[in-house]
């Protein structure tokens, strides 16, 4: 923490109308490179959260008074100080999350776009527009900004989640209470104090910080001022908050589990899908929903792809994500670390085959004694009544299973109650066309496994949620529609 160059971004409580709000009880957060605490954080109290939100439900007036040029303005000039400071925001992004320094500023940057996308978008959303006219009648529709936003975010993409959400919510005129993960606290805050220096007014963008998320989540999806409430993490717990914001009919965007198909053909380029195979499942130590989580490999490649998958696995560097030779961070926590254990261990059980890595985390015992690491793992002979093929890893496991034609793989790859995305490597158009329109997924990446595009919706089917993230998707979640209309 001492190496972050403007130590105003370091902030140990919650930001509520534009003022740092300490409470008496902290919770720690922890390196995960090193298992030590990093900072204590004050727990947000009920009056607080109280506070929040009232604040946000006076200042939609104050926001959404100023013109839109105004607010694009001051979204942009947000954005203008995440670069500046995305050394120092990465920084701190790595020390709490684990990841690589590369990559966190990669996140930094990502998260810039989206609202430098959005202070573009708010150009025009008050202009009506026209509907076919009854005749003696004249019909308008407007977008209005629903209201109070209030949003709960993960720990894998600590400044991007939120970032998403605020940006658009902000930009359509909302403002907005948000309580980031409580093991990835820091990075968000560092954002809340880049908002007071680019001049967004007090009120607009409030972060609450805790341990207790239950009861946190009760009042954000239950307050009556609350018009929206807006969820990215485990589709296990996005049910239980879809149900509280039931009792209020509140307007709902879910981005939930993954279970990602990555499915390779004969014809496929075999370089090209290694690579994209390692990408996509080692980014962030393969805590993303959009990593791959099945690989679906065709029979007959399946040998020549899972050896050079295990020699490229082999040259990745497991250490600590400042440490910019490091390719693979920690995982998060050690409950992370156990999940994984069982994972593999019930597979084995089962009767999957360990052909990369030892049945004991040895990365743990040798290298580093200190910090969550794993070392990565590949699997075969998965089958589709394993666990591992049904349940979002979120680690890096590499996990196979093969197929014999195109109606297989497209059985497989269905065959899971989520769809956020997926990933397809062959050469054949024509297969392309016909597998894209069967996968149930929200988003297909074709012999390529980086989705990420702000400008692109991004969201799932089935238990995966509902909504879209990015592009004027995004805005659309955050604006409710009046019809207006006028007798002649
Ligand atoms: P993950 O497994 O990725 O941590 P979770 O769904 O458990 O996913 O967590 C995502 C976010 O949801 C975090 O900010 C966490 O604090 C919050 N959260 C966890 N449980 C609850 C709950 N019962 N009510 C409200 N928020 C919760």
């Amino acid at each position: 923490m001492q190496n972050i160059s403007n130590q105003s971004l370091i902030k140990k409580s919650s930001f509520i109308n534009g003022q740092w709000l300490s409470s008496e009880q902290t919770f720690d957060v922890f390196n995960p490179a090193t298992e030590e605490s990093i900072a204590s954080v004050c727990e947000v109290d009920s009056f607080q959260l109280e506070q929040a939100i009232t604040s946000a439900f006076n200042a939609l007036t104050i926001w959404q008074d100023l013109s839109e040029a105004t607010r694009a303005e001051k979204l942009n000039c947000w954005q203008n100080l995440m670069r500046e400071y995305a050394d120092d925001l990465a920084r701190l992004l790595t020390l709490e999350q684990g990841k690589p320094i590369e990559e966190a500023k990669g996140e930094i940057l990502h998260a810039a776009n989206y609202v430098k996308l959005y202070s573009k978008h708010t150009e025009g959303l008050n202009k009506p527009s026209k509907v076919d006219a009854v005749s003696g009648q004249n019909g308008q529709v407007f977008r209005r900004p629903i209201g109070v936003v209030t949003a709960i975010t993960p720990w894998n993409f600590p400044c991007a989640m939120v970032l998403r959400k605020a940006a658009a919510a902000m930009a359509a005129g909302c403002t907005v209470v948000l309580k980031p993960s409580e093991l990835t606290p820091l990075s968000a805050l560092a954002l809340a104090q880049l908002s007071i220096d680019a001049g967004i007014p007090a009120g607009v963008f409030n972060l609450v910080v805790g341990s207790n998320a239950q009861a946190i989540g009760e009042i954000l999806t239950q307050h009556p001022k609350v018009a929206k409430f807006s969820f990215t993490g485990s589709t296990k717990i996005g049910k239980k908050l879809l149900q509280q914001c039931a009792s209020g009919v509140k307007r709902t965007s879910m981005e939930l589990g993954g279970n990602a198909p990555f499915i390779v053909f004969e014809d496929a380029d075999l370089e090209q899908a290694v690579d994209g195979a390692i990408a996509s499942k080692f980014r962030n130590g393969g805590q993303t929903c959009v990593t791959a989580n099945r690989f679906l490999i065709h029979e007959n490649i399946v040998q020549e792809f899972t050896s050079r998958l295990i020699t490229k696995t082999k040259n990745l560097n497991i250490g600590d994500g400042l440490d910019a030779s490091s390719d693979l961070g920690p995982l998060i926590n050690s409950a992370a670390i156990n999940k994984m254990d069982q994972l593999i261990d019930r597979a084995l059980a089962d009767g999957a085959e360990l052909v990369h890595g030892g049945k004991q985390n040895t990365q743990k015992e040798s290298a580093q004694k200190k910090g969550f690491y794993f070392q990565p793992r590949v699997l075969q002979n998965i089958t589709s009544e394993m666990e591992i093929f049904n349940k979002e890893i979120f680690g890096p496991i590499v996990s196979i299973t093969t197929f014999e034609n195109e109606l297989e793989a497209i059985q497989l790859a269905n065959q899971t109650e989520l769809g956020l995305c997926g990933y397809l490597y062959t050469e054949d158009p024509q297969r392309i066309a016909t597998i894209a329109a069967k996968l149930q997924i929200g988003m297909l990446g074709i012999n390529e496994s980086r989705l990420s595009n702000p400008a692109a919706p991004f969201g799932g089917v089935k238990q995966s949620g509902m909504g879209r993230e990015g592009g004027h998707y995004g805005i659309d979640e955050y604006l409710d529609y009046q019809y207006v209309c006028v007798k002649e």
